[in-house]
């Protein structure tokens, strides 16, 4: 049980700025509240960590660390069935997790309340997966992190933003977004944690989120560019994830566009989609969330250039701002966004992205 540890165990570093989700809070879990059967949403372990169990009766795998966040996808008995960050299916107690139930499926767009807006936040990468180094010798899984955590920590107040020239202010125009998550948590490891792209996805799904924006970084482009080469991918036959694609190139844009560096790009930069000669989504990500999702490809790590910007707290918070823009006006306008751009079917094989065989989800240290 989760309450013989807590005099024992440190809690993991609860940051000031976690936005306000009670039930994502390891430090003020709601342990054993029961859902209705069949219930989809998400768990937090609680306090003191919680055992995973492959099947009912069977032996425990291992206590999962406090504070990480699970998809559920359903109950069974007093246990919850989740998917770990290393893609496997377990069952936790209910007693040992704060349960977040899905939303009820609804639209977003003019007239739709911030305050209700559920978002997941998908920092690219994370654990033995570095994404792409820098030449400064910079990994993309660490500024997708922090960039991430500052998406967070903006949509976790309310603001006014001057839509004339972007800027955030304080303010009360736009709430704190009902809830944010994030796919690598606050806790073991400075949460820099191996997760599977089915676990991303499942994780968005399971909530009924609004958007799943999964924040990246580029290498490889076709040369020099004329201003930032920003690319955002979105699900090739949904609307909604090529709106949010197309708010998201205007916001990054604007946003990078007064700084100064040697761009690159690809010559289709913009708002595209990846897909095979069959008509098949390339990335999994995409292919797998059955929410609006977009990869963000914000500016390229492998040009030195790019890579210095990114280096900088002040290009951090500016791709932050742009991902928190997009999401504003994805969610409470029908803005229709721009930047689209027709790509060639692509033939190449990106790598999987998917856990290894080594991938183990973070244990609860020893009390
Ligand atoms: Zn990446």
């Amino acid at each position: 049980m989760a309450t013989t540890t807590t005099t024992t165990t440190t809690l993991p570093p609860t940051p000031t700025t976690l936005p306000e989700v009670p039930a994502a809070d390891p430090a003020a879990p709601a342990p054993g509240q029961v859902p209705l059967a069949g219930s989809s949403g998400a768990a937090v372990v609680a306090r003191g960590g919680a055992d995973l169990l492959e099947e009912l009766g069977g032996d425990v795998l291992v206590r999962a660390h406090e504070g990480l966040v699970f998809p559920v996808s359903g109950r069974r008995g007093d246990f919850f069935e989740v998917l770990t960050p290393c893609n496997d299916s377990r069952l936790v107690a209910a007693s040992e997790v704060a349960f977040t139930p899905a939303v009820p499926l609804s639209p977003v767009g003019e007239g739709f309340d911030f305050a209700n807006a559920v978002i997941v936040l998908d920092p690219g990468h994370g654990g033995p997966n570095f994404g792409a180094t820098g030449p400064s010798g910079q990994r993309e899984k660490d500024v997708n992190l922090d960039i991430a955590r500052r998406v967070r920590d903006i949509l976790s107040t309310s603001h006014t933003i001057n839509w004339a020239t972007g800027e955030i202010l304080d303010g009360t125009a736009i709430a704190a977004a009902g809830q944010v998550w994030v796919t690598r948590t606050e806790g073991p490891e400075g949460a820099d944690i191996e997760s599977g792209l089915t676990f991303r996805t499942s994780l968005a799904n399971s909530l009924n989120a609004h958007a799943l924006i999964s924040i990246h970084n580029n290498a490889a482009p076709d040369g020099p560019y004329e201003g930032p080469g920003s690319e955002v991918y979105h699900q090739y036959l949904d609307d909604e994830s090529k709106r949010l694609a197309g708010l998201l190139v205007e916001e990054m844009r604007r946003g990078f566009g007064p700084f100064d560096a040697d761009w690159v790009g690809a010559l289709d930069a913009g708002a595209k989609f990846r897909v095979r000669e069959n008509g098949d989504e390339v990335y999994g990500i995409l292919r797998r969330s059955e929410v609006p999702a977009v990869i963000a490809e914000g500016v390229y790590i492998s040009n030195p250039s790019e890579d210095a910007l990114l280096g900088t707290p002040e290009f951090r918070q500016a791709y932050a701002d742009a991902v928190y823009r997009a999401l504003v006006r994805f969610i409470t306008t029908n803005d229709p966004g721009s930047g689209f751009t027709e790509p060639p079917p692509y033939t190449a094989t990106p790598s999987s992205g998917g856990p290894r065989d080594t991938c183990r989800v973070p244990a609860q240290p020893e009390g």
